[in-house]
């Protein structure tokens, strides 16, 4: 497997992460700054600043995954805890119209769930990723990426 060259660099160094040599400060500033206004923005911010390169946004193929890797068939989907159902505390269901709310989040989880399984059947790897998980751990969530592509 290969490795980040950036791992050696920095062995001492316990709050560097592998990821461009970028500290888990930095990273988290990434994802605050005030330019990365939608939760794609910041994957794709940090993703340049991962030097993570050879992906596009809105690859034309099942669900719309918000990155893709074609070469290497991974495909990325960063999930909006309230539309897709996140059981984190963030998608209160509105008060208003409860019942139609929770149907409206069931289907998005079923379809989530029907997508993911038939881009896994035509070999594509799939990652989902919450939203509030990129905002509370980019690091892991730029491993499980790094992963994916033998990085
Ligand atoms: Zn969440």
């Amino acid at each position: 497997m290969k490795r980040l060259k950036v791992m050696r660099q920095h062995p001492t160094n316990q709050d560097a992460t592998t990821f461009g040599n970028l500290s888990r400060a930095a990273l988290m500033s990434l994802i605050r700054s005030k330019g990365n206004r939608t939760t794609e923005g910041r994957m794709a911010s940090l993703l340049r600043a991962s030097h993570i390169t050879g992906w596009r946004r809105h690859l034309k193929l099942i669900g719309s995954p918000d990155f893709g890797w074609r070469k290497e068939r991974l495909v990325l989907f960063i999930d909006g805890c309230f539309w897709h159902g996140h059981d984190c505390g963030r998608n209160l269901t509105p008060k208003n119209n409860a019942e139609l709310w929770e149907i409206k989040i069931t289907a998005t989880r079923h379809r989530d769930a029907a997508n993911t399984r038939e881009l896994r059947r035509r070999g594509w790897t799939v990652i989902r990723i919450w939203e509030c998980q990129l905002k509370r751990e980019p690091d892991s969530c730029l491993r499980r990426i790094c992963s994916a592509l033998n990085l």
